[in-house]
């Protein structure tokens, strides 16, 4: 079978389309505001949500009904290759709002809570985190502790959640809680919509070593939760939270994977301008192999991204795939941004835009290499977050290799 991955006119002329467009409004929109700002990062991301959705272009993979284009899967992927080529705003805040928690209502929530939450999502009107690790349940999700007890029409919620990520700016929250303490691990354990502007609710930001606070501690102390609030059946968490994780795993990285075609490039330019005793760092044939070698397994990673897109897309939830696309992608970033750390050379020791440390040599650092410590020390949580490479590892020899399940 032949596959042609050249665009038809049909796709050409939508590329053009959102090409052009993306032109104007991403430079109409502007800069981010500076890091760790959160506030103020809400309100550009959530902005910049709302001039995508004024224009068409949000959620084109989502229901019409609900706020979305429906449009067919190869122009979501034209889409992302030219949003990844404008550099348009990272998603930010958005991100578990359109990348797991939406998708995961539109394939298990009631028509009342997908009437409810996808428009607003998609309007950039209300912000979603994730309540699924617990100090004593992160790779080992099942374990969770965090109680819910049913009152009337009300789940009573106690617990504590963490690393929920940018949950200070959140309005609501996917919550994973124990329904059945009796029940083994897997079977008592129910998918929550959390409101978290109410009391019983309390989110402590927690530092990193970027110096940022990119997730938070969120404390439940008698927090209620309507039984309407309910994704799926009572106990019947799990099978929904492994709806949920396949989109985080298989289809959320997408805009990152595509993003690393511009790293790539960007990577080209800081050796090319890198002088070394004798001319450029591009002058060594190996770091060009190494670049080559960069370049060539971004497009395969895009190609196994667009297989699972598709996946997803015909029957509504991304396969296993997802996991070897989350493991390479994850050891993928880590590598590039230790290139670039290494292009930076001494310039990188003591970074810190506008702080007036030096490199060494009396010259103050920029900003940009600045960006490219901080870009190297975030690039640690890759193999953690959405699930530690170990357990990619562990999922792809089971449920791809079909290797029997380990003691
Ligand atoms: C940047 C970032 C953002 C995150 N955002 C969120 C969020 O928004 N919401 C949320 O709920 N969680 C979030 N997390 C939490 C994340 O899902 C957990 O950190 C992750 O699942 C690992 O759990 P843990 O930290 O408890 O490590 P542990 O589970 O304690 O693991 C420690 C080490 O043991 C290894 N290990 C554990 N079990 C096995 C096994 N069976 N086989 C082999 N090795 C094993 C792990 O691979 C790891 O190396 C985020 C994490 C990061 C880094």
């Amino acid at each position: 079978m032949t596959v042609d991955l050249r665009d038809s006119a049909e796709e050409a002329g939508f590329r053009a389309a959102v090409r052009a467009w993306l032109a104007t409004a991403v430079a109409d929109y502007g800069p981010p505001p500076p890091a760790g700002d959160w506030p103020a990062r809400r309100a550009y991301d959530t902005g910049w949500q709302r001039v995508l959705h004024d224009a068409g272009y949000a959620g084109l993979a989502w229901p019409g009904e609900y706020g979305g284009q429906g449009l067919p899967v190869t122009q979501q992927l034209v889409y992302l290759e030219e949003y990844a080529a404008a550099g348009a705003p990272y998603i930010g805040v958005n991100f578990v709002g359109l990348m797991h928690a939406g998708p995961t209502l539109i394939a298990e929530g009631t028509d009342e809570q997908r009437r409810e939450h996808l428009p607003r999502i998609l309007r950039g009107g209300a912000v979603w985190c994730q309540g699924f690790s617990e100090p004593q349940a992160g790779s080992d999700l099942a374990s969770l502790r965090t109680r819910a007890v049913r009152q009337g029409d009300e789940y009573v919620v106690s617990g504590q959640k963490i690393w929920s990520t940018r949950a200070q700016v959140a309005d609501y929250c996917e919550l994973l809680v124990r329904t059945d303490p009796d029940a083994p691990k897997h079977k008592g354990i129910t998918w929550l919509i959390l409101d978290m502007h109410q009391p019983g609710v309390e989110v402590r930001p927690m530092r990193t070593i970027d110096g940022e606070s990119h997730f938070c501690e969120v404390f439940l102390d008698e927090a209620r939760v309507p039984v309407t609030n309910r994704v799926g059946a009572e106990n019947d968490g799990w099978r929904v939270t492994n709806v949920t994780l396949r989109f985080e795993r298989g289809t959320a990285f997408a805009q990152h994977i595509i993003t690393l075609r511009t790293q790539v490039r960007r990577l080209v330019t800081a050796a090319k301008t890198s002088r070394t005793a004798t001319g450029t760092a591009w002058d060594d044939p190996g770091l060009r192999r190494h670049v080559g070698r960069l370049d060539a397994t971004v497009e395969a990673l895009w190609r196994m991204t667009q297989l699972c897109i598709g996946e997803a897309d015909q029957s509504g939830v991304p396969s296993p795939l997802g996991s070897a696309i989350k493991l390479r992608f994850s050891e993928l970033a880590q590598e590039m941004s230790a290139l670039s750390l290494r292009l930076a050379g001494r310039r990188a020791i003591g970074a810190g835009p506008g702080n007036g440390s030096s490199n060494g040599n009396g010259a103050p650092i920029d900003d940009a290499t600045a960006e490219v410590v901080r870009d190297y020390l975030w690039s640690f949580q890759h193999t953690i977050a959405a699930g530690t490479s170990q357990i990619q590892r562990d999922l792809i020899a089971e449920r791809i290799l079909g290797v029997p399940k380990g003691r």
